[in-house]
């Protein structure tokens, strides 16, 4: 059977911590091993933190993070509606980043790649961006 979780947070960084310990804990589940929750819970932070940073830079608005377990995967999509990726494969690229004066190393989608199994990034301008992760 399918089993399912959608959460909504605001683009705030205290609600970073909140969705990585909530998909960990949906992840459960699944019996991961904690090496595979840590990559979960790392893969999450990224994407939400782009979110923060990247999507609404100073607004405020909604993360939505939906989950589902299916026979042995989890799949989890972060959703923002903010201003979207204009070339999805070249911000995809390790040490890519629009942001190099506020420190970002332009790793996070490298990181999300490296510990889920399969990631892919649909955006559109000024639309909004959604990041799907199975493991
Ligand atoms: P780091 O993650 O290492 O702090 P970074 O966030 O710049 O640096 P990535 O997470 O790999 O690196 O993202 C690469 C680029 O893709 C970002 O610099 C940004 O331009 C764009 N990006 C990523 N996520 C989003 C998003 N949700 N909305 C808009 N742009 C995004
Ligand atoms: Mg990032």
């Amino acid at each position: 059977h399918t089993n399912k979780m959608v959460l909504e947070v605001e683009s705030r960084s205290c609600n970073e911590g909140l969705a990585r310990i909530a998909v960990a804990a949906f992840s459960t589940q699944l019996n991961p091993t904690l090496e595979e929750v840590a990559d979960i819970k790392t893969a999450v932070s990224e994407a939400i933190t782009n979110c923060i940073v990247h999507a609404y830079e100073k607004e405020t608005e909604w993360i939505r993070i939906e989950c589902s377990c299916q026979e042995r995967e989890l799949t989890v999509i972060v959703r923002d509606t903010g201003k979207g990726i204009e070339d999805v494969k070249k911000a995809m690229e390790p040490l890519f980043t629009t942001k190099p004066e506020q420190d970002r190393s332009g790793m996070g989608f490298a990181f999300m790649e490296a510990f889920m199994d399969r990631v892919s990034v649909e955006s559109s301008p000024g639309a909004g961006t959604s990041v799907t992760m199975k493991k």
